[in-house]
């Protein structure tokens, strides 16, 4: 019997393969790095060829190390890196140039341009994003601005795009699908989020032929299947999503108003807002969550740039401890801030408050102060950035978030989310498995070949710890009022 789901997690730096037995527990996982070229300053790209040899070699790895054969395997289920964008050749299959990934900024300068030309509007109420160099439409555009002939050939139908979930099904089935996801299509800035359909106004302001788009299609359902030649079986690929939609889908928020932060080098906040896209009015994102069935979840998202990395660089720049987990003693030795804040500006502030040229700052420093209140003060950091996000979802959405579900590497990190549960008076769960994002793609795909019901998932979703809020209201709103004077003084630092 295929009792065994195999998710994808193909990431910014590795791809990993996972394997989930029967009760959606993980088995075992493989994950190999592969190269990030910077060719210029600001410009980030992959080999797309490299991605596709890295993920199938671990999925082989995974399998082989168990002692499986492909046909022991239910469903593949995908969650990957967003936004970054590859053109390939239909007929050889080879990447016309290498991908660019999300965090290239090349674009920055013509989208700064889009937003003087007053198109921010339009574009947000189609996509539900801000004109930002992050998303694919304009890394698209680039391409055929800069590969030569792509135009012509892209006219003959010769060409094709698409996401690295589009790329990985390409190869997975030698060529005879091409689609990518709701989600995944939702960030590339030509995707109406209304209609659910490519948008003709977006094409045309970034002139993209038509005839270069995957087909856009659920995010759990049977797909199609992975070629023989690929895995040595047929395998049906039944899951797909963008990596932080699936850990939304990993942490079990399937419910409106359910939400998940994402705790590693920065914070990503994602909130499900049920039927209906919510436009922000708090400078927030709304994509699309997952399309399951007929149905489509819509999700407001939020990301905070430092998160862990406020840890990383205590530790590497000041050289604070050694390790990130010495973090928790240390600020644990002391029992307040001391009065000390630290805004973690490093590179500019994200959602919501949305300031590029904000830079860290650290506060309230006396006689007193030491490396504990300091590391205790960047902590707390984190907590107060995601409360920030928390507070302008709840603006949005006209209530209170109840509960907030955590995963990532830094929560593990007790006297950190306790915080995150006292400055938010809220309910702050750790799962179990804190493997979301795969867990997410893995849940997809059981769902989409009909191994396990939502019922059933919602069942094996496990909670390892609650935190429960502490803090007195005088002076939780205290602490807040003082963080908000802290980040003001951070703002609009950087004015070269
Ligand atoms: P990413 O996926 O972005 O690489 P991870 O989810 O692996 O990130 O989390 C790593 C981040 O979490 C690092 O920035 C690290 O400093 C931070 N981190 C790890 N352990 C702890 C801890 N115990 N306390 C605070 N921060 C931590």
């Amino acid at each position: 019997m295929s009792d065994y789901i195999l998710a994808f997690d193909q990431g910014t730096t590795s791809s990993r393969a996972i394997l989930y037995d029967r009760e959606a527990r993980p088995v075992d996982s493989v994950q190999k790095e592969f190269k990030q070229l910077f060719p210029q300053p600001g410009w980030v790209e992959h080999d797309a060829t490299e991605i596709w040899e890295s993920q199938i070699a671990v999925a082989r790895e995974v399998l082989s190390k168990n002692h499986l054969k492909a046909s022991d395997i239910a469903g593949i289920g995908i969650a990957n890196q967003r936004e970054t964008t590859v053109i390939w050749n239909r007929q050889t299959g080879n990447p016309i140039h290498n991908a660019i990934v999300w965090q290239d900024r090349r674009t920055s300068a013509y989208c700064k341009q889009l937003v003087l030309e007053g198109k921010t509007e339009m574009v947000r109420e189609k996509t539900g994003l801000v004109i930002d160099a992050y998303f694919s439409g304009t890394k698209l555009k680039w391409l055929f601005e800069n590969v030569s002939g792509a135009r012509e050939m892209a006219e003959k139908g010769e060409l094709a795009f698409g996401t690295i979930d589009s790329w990985l099904i390409w190869n997975l089935t030698s060529g005879r699908l091409h689609i990518t996801d709701v989600s995944n299509a939702s960030r590339t800035m030509l995707y109406n989020i209304h209609t659910l359909s490519w948008d003709a106004d977006l094409l045309d302001l970034f002139d993209i032929p038509e005839s270069i788009l995957p087909k856009v299609v659920a995010s759990s359902d049977m797909h199609g299947l992975a070629d023989q030649s690929v895995l040595g079986h047929p395998i049906v690929i039944s899951g797909i999503a963008g990596d932080q939609q699936a850990a939304l889908f990993g942490q079990m928020c399937v419910e409106e108003g359910m939400a998940k932060c994402t705790y590693g080098t920065g914070c990503f906040l994602m909130l499900n807002t049920g039927k209906q896209p919510v436009s922000s009015k708090n400078k927030l994102l709304t994509t699309i969550g997952w399309k399951i069935g007929d149905n489509i979840t819509y999700a407001l998202e939020g990301s905070v740039f430092i998160g862990g990395a406020v840890i990383q660089w205590l530790r590497d720049g000041l050289q604070f401890f050694q390790f990130a987990e010495e973090s928790e003693a240390l600020a644990g030795s002391v029992a307040d801030n001391g009065g000390v804040y630290f805004v973690p500006a490093l590179t500019g502030l994200g959602a919501p408050h949305w300031d590029q040229d904000a830079r860290g700052t650290i506060l309230g420093i006396t006689r007193g102060t030491n490396r504990a209140h300091i590391t205790r003060a960047a902590l707390e950091s984190i907590g107060f950035q995601v409360n920030d996000v928390l507070t302008a979802m709840a603006k949005d959405m006209s209530h209170e978030i109840r509960q907030l579900r955590v995963d990532g590497g830094a929560v593990a990190n007790d006297l950190l989310v306790q915080f995150q549960a006292d400055i938010s008076g809220i309910e702050v769960i750790r799962p179990v498995n804190l493997e979301t994002t795969a867990l997410g793609a893995a849940y997809l795909a059981g769902l989409g070949t009909g191994l396990w019901n939502m019922e059933e998932l919602q069942s094996k979703w496990e909670v390892e710890n609650t935190f429960n809020p502490g803090m007195e209201e005088t002076q939780r709103s205290t602490l807040k009022s003082t963080w908000s004077r802290a980040v003001e003084r951070a703002k609009a630092w950087d004015i070269s």
